[in-house]
């Protein structure tokens, strides 16, 4: 059973690794899947630790705004010419940049004079910024635009890890030329799914044609952080951005992963159509805009491009982009383990969890011990996110404590079965002649006896006594003696059935028990035996070969020679002392 059950281990085992092995991008792409689900399970669960930064505020498009704005102005999108005064009456606070989270793509009703007032806002004033959009998007339908060289930066990738290639663009969805003219302001505000269509992380730097153009995030950070002259950008060679002397982590794509602050509206929120009332009124307000990042952008249900966070499945673009300033001007962007750590840990709890499984002797302490090393794994990992912004690993290395488990368990269970067998062979076998021992003949006969009792099954048992062998050992001393005794065990296992259990009753006395075996039958393979052994040449330990001879008693269970071991045992005892008075070398 315990073997059945181990080869069944064997088996799914091998065909896992083999799984594994041949389908390696399949179980790549599940562990990373898995990850991904373990990351969003721990930011959900430490939002409640995480505050985001008050220097950043949102404007918000909500509902209410959105319908103030159809009642006051008769149309969405807001004339530009709104959105240049809103810049005006912000700026009296002198607030630390006012980002718009929208995109002036198009003339609004051919209103170029509202377009020529926000371009000259954007000129005027330094710290206002605005989103452009890249895409893919068919030339037939839109040519591709030239971007300014203004708006793109430099990079010097000194990591072999990071890998700037995975967004190349093509096209673009570019702003009006009043502002593009007016303002080098403008970053791009694309963002990266996941397979799984979450969005986890947010790239830092876009391909447009051969040229790299950061995200809207980065230069809003920058300037926050006072760097905002920076347009060449060093990421070192452990894929760390460099901005000042913060180290912005990288993942493999160069993606910024973010560290996310709660479900949607995290930050502060004002909806704006309590600006503009201000604004209409000509009422001054008490807004607390001094020194904050403005991000103006919709969280109206019917506006906003909705993303799906670990954190939130309905979360608005601006908040995202609000989230991704905040990382960087608050150095929490989330970093993943290094390649060594990762080795390093995995090799620790594969050491632990084969240590318990050998040290110690129980299963389910065994199994006991590994949940409570998963466990404080897990605490581990979540710790190292909550206080360092750390992103352990938590499949791969549970996976491999489980696969470190089944394997020392099969380990531990095949070599406890082989030692069982070693005991066994050890308690039940003699150790010179390699036959059964007197204990294992005598529990063989009563299991025997009472087969025979309840099914009728007859055997017989032959007692063997090698003739002379005192004068044996005293012609050729005790080492011949044991050789050939060796010998005369070895012939007679080769010559009898491997049902017949041949034992070493006691010195040079041999058993041989023949299970449904009639008297008769018996004489005749007693018989056999007998001349077998005297026409063979047994070796003797000084090279030289000599003969023995045997004499055998014979006895059958049943009426005559009794139905209990020790009168069947008698009676071929019996028997053999008559063989040996009738001269030897026979049967009786
Ligand atoms: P017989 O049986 O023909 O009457 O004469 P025998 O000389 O064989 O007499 P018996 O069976 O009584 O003697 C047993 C002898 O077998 C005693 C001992 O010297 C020898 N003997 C018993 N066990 C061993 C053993 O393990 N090794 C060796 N070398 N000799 C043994
Ligand atoms: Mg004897
Ligand atoms: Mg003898």
């Amino acid at each position: 059973m315990l073997k059945k059950v181990l080869h069944s281990i064997w088996i799914v085992l091998i065909i896992f690794i083999v799984i594994s092995v041949f389908k390696n991008g399949n179980y790549i792409n599940f562990a990373k899947f898995m990850e991904n689900k373990t990351f969003d399970i721990r930011q959900s669960l430490l939002t409640k630790s995480k505050q985001p930064n008050k220097d950043i505020i949102i404007l918000a498009i909500d509902d209410a705004s959105y319908e103030y704005i159809l009642d006051n102005y008769g149309q969405w999108p807001l004339s530009r010419s709104v959105y240049a005064d809103l810049i005006t009456y912000l700026e009296s606070y002198n607030p630390k940049s006012i980002v718009f989270d929208l995109m002036f793509v198009k003339s609004l009703n051919n209103d170029s004079k509202s377009d020529e007032k926000l371009g000259s806002a954007f000129k005027k004033y330094k710290n206002v910024y605005t989103a452009m959009n890249l895409d893919n998007q068919d030339q037939d339908l839109r040519k591709a635009p030239i971007l300014p060289d203004k708006l793109s930066a430099k990079i010097e990738n000194n990591s072999k890890r990071v890998d700037l290639g995975s967004y190349k663009y093509t096209n673009c969805r570019s702003i009006i030329d009043p502002i593009i003219n007016s303002t080098s302001n403008i970053g791009m505000i694309n963002v990266s799914r996941e397979d799984d269509g979450i969005l986890r992380s947010m790239p830092s730097f876009l391909n447009y044609n051969g040229r790299y153009y950061p995200q809207l995030g980065l230069k809003i950070a920058l300037d926050y952080l006072k760097h905002n002259s920076q347009k060449e950008f060093v990421i070192d060679k452990n894929g760390n951005l460099l901005i000042g002397d913060k180290k912005i982590y990288l993942d493999n794509d160069s993606d910024i992963i973010l560290n996310w602050y709660g479900q949607g509206a995290t930050f502060e929120n004002i909806p704006i159509y309590k600006v503009l009332k201000s604004i209409n009124s000509n009422n001054k307000g008490s807004y607390d805009f001094h020194n904050k990042i403005i991000y103006i952008g919709a969280t109206a249900s019917s506006l906003f491009d909705i993303k799906t966070t670990p954190v939130d499945k309905i979360f608005p673009g601006v908040e995202v982009q609000a989230t991704y300033v905040n990382n960087l001007i608050d150095s929490s962007v989330i970093r993943k383990t290094s390649f060594g750590v990762n080795v390093f840990v995995n090799l620790l709890l594969i050491l632990l969890t084969a240590g318990f499984v050998f040290g110690l002797n129980s299963l389910s302490g065994s199994f006991l011990a590994v949940i409570g090393l998963v466990s404080v794994y897990l605490i581990y990992t979540y710790e190292l996110m909550k206080h360092f912004n750390m992103w352990a690993q938590i499949v791969n290395p549970i996976i491999f404590v489980f696969i470190t488990l089944i394997l020392a368990l099969c380990i531990k269970y095949l070599l406890i079965s082989k030692d069982f067998d070693k005991q066994y062979k050890l308690a039940t076998t003699d150790g010179l002649t390699e036959l059964y021992n007197h204990r294992f003949f005598q529990e063989q006969m009563k299991m025997y006896v009472e087969n025979a009792a309840r099914y009728n099954n007859k055997f017989s048992l032959l007692i063997l006594d090698i003739d002379y062998f005192k004068k044996f050992n005293d012609n050729y001393g005790h080492q011949s003696g044991d050789a050939v005794l060796k010998q005369v065990s070895f012939e007679l296992k080769k010559n009898v059935r491997s049902s017949d259990i041949v034992c070493r009753y006691g010195g040079e006395e041999i058993s041989i028990i023949l299970p449904n075996t009639e008297f008769d039958e018996a004489c005749k393979i007693a018989n056999k035996l007998c001349s077998i052994i005297s026409s063979k040449e047994f070796q003797l330990a000084n090279g030289k070969t000599s003969n023995v001879t045997v004499s055998i008693g014979v006895s059958t269970y049943g009426d005559i020679d009794g139905v209990d071991s020790s009168s069947i045992i008698d009676s071929a005892d019996k028997r053999l002392y008559n063989a040996k008075q009738n001269g030897r070398n026979r049967v009786n």
